[in-house]
């Protein structure tokens, strides 16, 4: 019989060495833009018809390339990332098999444009099926474009296995969230069919997530960060509460680069347990640094599966390290003032022997009493009486109201053991202090307090209007003269729009139409001078995140109000201000985090500074 073993044409070889590294449009996505981001890019526009099936078009302003190398690119095994074999073991590149470009022109029509630095005249090569149609010298800026057309069309079978457009679309969406969010500091644009989806400019890494995923996001993040010598971890997991049936937002990047790891999944996941109904899935975006020679990536041609050299260490300092952030941001609880501080414990005691429950009985109480009193409040500060500083706040409606009650707390906190604050029956004042018109620090019993001023008057205020919207309550100032207003006409349609709950806020308006807006009363202690920035601002807050449901409305609404009017850095404040400040923080519900979930206070235990002096 004769031989009938023969070596396979390169495009037919190239066809089937294709079929791994792309499955789907999707697949090309994610290959060109990490050849883009390889390339040094700091602009990557992605460009789509069809759900990629008719184009996908990445534009970069990354080095380009040399014509040579243009030619060069689209041979199997041809790369610039690594010479040798070793070299795998210090990747700081994406890519570095050399396949993506010769897999994708074996399957597509394919045309690149690209011009380095030190070339004045750009290349351009077009491609079908491996085969090269036309290599032209053209003009065209520093960078790379790539255009892929017609994906599959030698392949019919494969064509016909593509997913309808929406369920493609999703999976390029995927691939683009992977590397937007493993590269915040590049800017990224992608257009489907003539229509912006996503124009993400460059941010950090919080800024990248709520730009992707929406200005509620922010809320629920909880930041993560832990430096060890085997790995450096940053990013964030979504607050408990907001864990999803489906598995959600769930990322993991290990040297910038996507990974699915089910083992760190699982670390994951067990930080959140107890935290969690058992059928809902943490969310994360979890950055790993690691020495790139303590992993192999190149067991999966599409590199999304990772071997670390030490698995169980990265497992279990994963682990600790969210329980740690998720009980940091517990520290709430412990300061509010609803819930009995004794139900909370604080992290550092997790694993400590519990200490058997006393009962505590209210010897005073008396059911035929019909005022009601305040339940047992740890509050050390005095209250002043009302004087002129006050105007600095905004009144909102009840501040009479809440200043009794504040009253009464502090009465009863000289009879609470164990409290939060010094005792304040003691002859030694309560010092406060401001430090660079920024911080008021306050000593409690464990140690100090210090409290971001502006973040606090944040929180005073975003509680107060939005009580003041949903009890339909407000009070106002009038003003002498109306105050006149200019605006755009869209403009003048939204604030038609939040017209009565901002009237709940104080705001009385005798007019509002034509491009104008008269006001004729404005919430208690506000200047009016800062009227019409305020009102700047909440129109573009509400330009650029549109509310659907009344409540988030109040809730936008509250905030960007809340933003503009809070007592600002850099502005001093009166021994007696500072106070009355705290006083109100500690009125609120959730004291210890800003209307967009920052800390707004931090305390030192004696024994941090012990520590420090030993
Ligand atoms: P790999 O990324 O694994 O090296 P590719 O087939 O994706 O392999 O790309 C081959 C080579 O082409 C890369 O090593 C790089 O030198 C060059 N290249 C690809 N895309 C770009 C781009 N957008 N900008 C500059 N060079 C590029
Ligand atoms: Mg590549």
């Amino acid at each position: 019989m004769a031989d009938i073993i023969k070596l396979l044409p390169d495009h037919v070889a190239n066809q089937i060495a294709a079929g791994e590294v792309v499955q789907r449009p999707a697949s090309v996505v994610k290959e060109l833009l990490e050849n883009a981001i390889d390339a040094d890019a700091t602009e990557i526009k992605l460009v789509l018809k069809d759900a990629g099936k008719s184009l996908i078009q990445v534009i970069d302003n990354g080095v380009g390339m040399s014509p040579t190398d243009a030619r060069l690119s689209f041979e199997r095994h041809a790369t610039s990332k690594i010479d040798t074999a070793e070299d795998l073991f210090n990747l700081h590149t994406k890519g570095f098999r050399g396949e993506a470009l010769a897999s994708i022109a074996a399957i597509a029509h394919v045309e690149l444009k690209t011009r380095n630095e030190a070339t004045e005249i750009g290349t351009k090569i077009c491609i079908e099926g491996s085969e090269v149609s036309a290599q032209e010298a053209t003009v065209v800026p520093v960078g790379t474009t790539i255009s892929v057309k017609n994906l599959f069309y030698n392949i019919p079978a494969r064509r016909n296995f593509l997913k309808s457009n929406p369920v493609e679309t999703r999976h390029i969406i995927d691939e683009f969230h992977r590397v937007a969010l493993a590269h915040p500091s590049v800017a990224f644009k992608m257009i489907h069919n003539g229509n912006d989806v996503f124009n993400l400019p460059e941010s950090n890494s919080r800024q990248r997530i709520v730009n992707i995923f929406g200005s509620k996001t922010n809320e629920k993040l909880v930041p993560v960060s832990e430096e060890t010598d085997i790995v450096k971890v940053t990013g964030f997991v979504l607050k408990p509460e907001f864990g999803k049936k489906s598995r959600g937002e769930q990322f993991f990047f290990v040297n910038d680069r996507f990974i699915k790891s089910p083992y760190l999944h699982h670390s994951v996941s067990s930080a959140f347990e107890g935290l969690m109904r058992p059928d809902h899935h943490p969310g994360y975006f979890l950055f790993l640094d690691v020495d790139p020679h303590s992993i192999d990536i190149n067991i999966h041609p599409t590199k999304t599966e990772v071997k670390f050299e030490d698995e169980h260490a990265i497992y279990a300092m994963l682990r600790s390290t969210i329980k740690h952030s998720l009980g940091q941001f517990n520290v709430a609880p412990v300061l509010d003032f609803d819930k009995d501080a004794t139900f909370d414990t604080p992290y550092a005691y997790a694993g400590k022997s519990p200490v058997m429950p006393t009962i505590e009985v209210d010897k005073n109480f008396n059911p035929f009493d019909n005022e009601r009193k305040q339940p047992s409040i740890k509050f050390p500060f005095k209250r002043e009486s009302a004087s002129s500083w006050e105007s600095l706040y905004v009144g909102l409606k009840d501040q009479n109201e809440r200043d009794r009650e504040l009253g009464s707390f502090e009465v009863e906190s000289e009879e609470v053991s164990g409290s939060l604050f010094t005792s304040e029956k003691s002859s030694e004042a309560h010092v406060t202090f401001q430090i660079q018109n920024k911080y008021i620090v306050s000593s409690i019993k464990s140690g100090l307090m210090i409290i971001h001023q502006n973040l606090a008057h944040q929180r005073i205020l975003y509680e107060g209007f939005l009580k003041s919207i949903t009890i339909n309550e407000a009070v106002s100032q009038q003003l002498l003269f109306p105050l006149t207003l200019h605006f755009s006409k869209p403009k003048v349609v939204l604030l038609q729009g939040l017209k009565e709950q901002l009237e709940y806020t104080g705001f009385i308006f005798s007019k509002l139409e034509d491009e104008m807006a008269e006001i004729q009363g404005i919430p208690v202690g506000v200047v009016e001078s800062s009227i019409e920035g305020i009102f700047e601002q909440l129109i573009s807050d509400f330009q650029n995140d549109v509310p659907d449901a009344g409540f988030s409305q109040n809730d936008l609404l509250a905030k960007s109000l809340a933003k503009t009017m809070a007592i600002k850095t850099g502005v001093s404040m009166q021994r007696e201000a500072q106070e009355h400040l705290i006083h109100q923080l500690f009125a609120c519900k959730e004291p210890s985090v800003s209307p967009d979930n920052r800390p707004v206070l931090i305390t030192m235990d004696v024994a941090d500074f012990d520590k420090k002096f030993m």
